[in-house]
């Protein structure tokens, strides 16, 4: 039996259709009717909220904060440390709260303010030994922090942290999946060039999810980028596109996902709006409830919660 047309089209779908735009994934099969909202899961321990604070994210600088009760991490450190400081005011954190910084890789775009920050307020830093080696940060990682290595979780900070590789042009990066002291989970994957059983594997049972979306495939291949730059961004070893995170999500979604965060958008290649369809289009066909976040280059993202 045919279904009424309205149930073919989903939420997300209708919302850019009466706003006059076009939807992106018109050439895709009519998807099913939206399952019933599941009742939210029951909390994982009792305790605060996990919050997570997207000081900014882009070729440009990432550094993310995490805070569970007294315990506070920064994930990454890709601005001045300045700018790391002014942008923690903004969101009304406060540095010298910290326990430590913990690094994906060693680009400039997380790790550009590392040595100053943590010098400048005593912090262990903690990276796999071909980051730290990269980043110059072996000898303040010896004194305070230490290697981290694929695949062994490792308490940081109160937290547990457990990285995982991921294929990126860098010496030894990684993605990570973190959890607090009441269970709730965070995983975090950017720079990854594609998808790979290993990462896909570890970003399990998530309460928030920060996935890379850095660029649409059509405005990277008719955009500016010298054609070098454009096979080295889209290549197995570069960047995330938006199709390519959606083409994943599925897998990832699990009961208790609610919150899909967008991080490392190109400012050239990409538009926030094409990356939030992609990956709202791909949630809706999972009938899966969580909402979507797109962070920013120039300013952090107002405190995300998860309880
Ligand atoms: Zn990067
Ligand atoms: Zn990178």
């Amino acid at each position: 039996m045919a279904l009424p047309l309205e149930n073919l089209f989903s939420r997300r779908r209708r919302a850019l259709e009466s706003a006059g735009q076009q939807s992106l994934l018109d050439f895709l099969a009519p998807i099913d009717p939206e399952p019933e909202p599941a009742p939210p899961p029951a909390p994982r321990r009792a305790g605060p909220p996990l919050r997570v604070g997207v000081l900014g994210s882009g070729s440009g600088g990432n550094a993310v904060v995490l805070e569970s009760g007294p315990h506070r991490l920064l994930i990454d450190a890709g601005f001045s440390c300045k700018e790391i400081v002014k942008r923690m005011q903004e969101i009304g954190f406060d540095a010298k709260t910290l326990g430590g910084i913990v690094l994906t890789h060693e680009h400039q775009d997380h790790c550009k303010g590392a040595r100053r920050f943590l010098n400048r307020f005593k912090l262990p830093v903690y990276g796999t030994p071909g980051t730290l080696a990269g980043a110059g940060l072996r000898t303040e990682a010896a004194k305070a922090g230490g290697e981290i290595r694929s695949g062994a979780p490792r308490e940081i900070a109160g937290f547990v942290v457990e990285p995982f590789l991921i294929p990126h042009d860098a010496s030894e990066p990684v993605g990570f999946v973190i959890e607090d002291p009441c269970g709730r989970r965070i995983g975090l994957v950017a720079d990854i060039g594609c998808r790979t059983s290993l990462a896909w594997g570890r970003l399990r049972d998530l309460d928030l999810l920060i996935l890379e979306t850095n660029h649409d495939l059509d405005m990277l291949r008719n955009g500016p980028y010298p054609w070098t730059l454009k096979q080295r961004v889209a290549g197995r070893h570069g960047h995330l596109s938006n199709r390519e995170a959606a083409e994943g999500l599925p897998e990832l979604v699990g009961d208790r996902l609610r919150r899909v965060v967008l991080y490392h958008l190109s400012r050239t290649n990409n538009l926030p709006a094409l990356a939030a369809a992609a990956i709202g289009e791909a949630l809706d066909r999972e009938g899966c409830p969580a909402q979507v976040t797109v962070t920013e280059q120039d300013r952090p993202t107002p405190w995300l919660e998860v309880t």
